[in-house]
This record gives C-alpha cells, sequence and structure tokens, in this order.
C-alpha cells in the first residue's frame, strides 16, 4: 500500500453544496477501490491524504490531478505504508473554514492564505502534520 498526500487550489468557489457533491463522488469511488483518507478544505486550498493499493491510489490520484476545479496540484509526499491512517473512511473531509482553529495544535497561518504551488512545496511537513492531527487511529 501507499499514500499520496498533496495540495492544491480550487479554481471555483467551492460553496458547501459543490463540497458536499464532490465528496458524495469520492467517496462512491474510493469505497469501490478500497482508498481511504482525508479531504482538508481552507481558503480555497485542498489538502488530501489517499491511502490504499499502489496502483489504485496512483490511478485515482492522476485522475483526480487533472480536474479542472483545483489546479497547483503538488505532491508533498508519496511514501509505502504498512498501515492506514484512515481505515473506516472511504473520504473523510474537514471544511477548516467553519472548524474550531483552536483546536488544532500548532494552529498555522497557511490555512489563511491562498498559497502558490511552490508554497505548497515549502511546508509539506506542516500540511503533513496537520493531516494527522484527523488520524482516526
Ligand atoms: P463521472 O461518473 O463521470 O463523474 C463525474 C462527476 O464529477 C460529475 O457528474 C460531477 O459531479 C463531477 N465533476 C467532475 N468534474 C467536474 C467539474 N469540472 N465541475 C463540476 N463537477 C464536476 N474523486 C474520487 O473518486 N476520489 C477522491 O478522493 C477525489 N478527491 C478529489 C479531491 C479534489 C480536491 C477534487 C477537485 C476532486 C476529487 N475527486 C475525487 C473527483 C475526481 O477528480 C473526478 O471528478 C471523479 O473521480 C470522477 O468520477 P467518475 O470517474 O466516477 O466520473
Amino acid at each position: 500500500m501507499i499514500r499520496i498526500i498533496y495540495a492544491s487550489s480550487a479554481t471555483i468557489e467551492f460553496t458547501e453544496s459543490k463540497l458536499m457533491q464532490l465528496l458524495g463522488k469520492a467517496r462512491q469511488n474510493n469505497g469501490e477501490l478500497d482508498v481511504s483518507g482525508l479531504l482538508l478544505y481552507a481558503k480555497g486550498n485542498f489538502f488530501q491524504i489517499l491511502e490504499g493499493d499502489e496502483q489504485k491510489v496512483d490511478a485515482l490520484f492522476n485522475k483526480i490531478e487533472q480536474d479542472d476545479r483545483h489546479v497547483s496540484v503538488v505532491v508533498l509526499d508519496r511514501a509505502e505504508i504498512k498501515k492506514r491512517a484512515f481505515p473506516n473512511w472511504s473520504m473523510g473531509f474537514r471544511n477548516l473554514e467553519s472548524f474550531d482553529r483552536s483546536q488544532i495544535r500548532g494552529y498555522n497561518d497557511f490555512l489563511d492564505r491562498k498559497l502558490t504551488a511552490e508554497e505548497f512545496g515549502d511546508i509539506g511537513d506542516e500540511v503533513i502534520s496537520l493531516i494527522n492531527q484527523f488520524r482516526t487511529i
């Protein structure tokens, strides 16, 4: 198994209903592929972890990367894993716009900014640490 963690920037305004539409499809597809993970959204930026069978995760990521609802897709980590961090979530989701950020350890203002692809690359460790705070095991 592998995991891929990436960051990207939305190209459209993601209302709650657009996010729910995206998630509905993602959960349905991921369930069929046995891919699990988490999607975070804040200030027009996405952070996502996808985990599961290597070929399935790579193929899914290639599809997601081409989705024109986001750009500047930057891979922050791609690694082999023995165990999933989000085994029970076909795609967990947190909209950090409406999330009590005081609950986020080491809160970083990158959540408030619209970052460029290059800047995402520079803060990979912080994004990974943020995602890990939501893990279910
Ligand atoms: P279809 O059955 O043809 O579904 C396509 C559907 O996707 C459309 O009906 C529509 O609801 C939606 N859609 C696609 N493109 C657009 C668009 N430009 N504008 C509006 N709606 C559109 N997919 C997953 O399967 N798993 C994921 O974890 C996942 N995560 C994503 C994370 C992000 C940040 C983004 C932007 C997309 C994500 N997607 C995910 C969606 C993915 O990019 C594909 O749109 C989706 O997998 C297509 O599903 P399908 O092959 O079943 O195609």
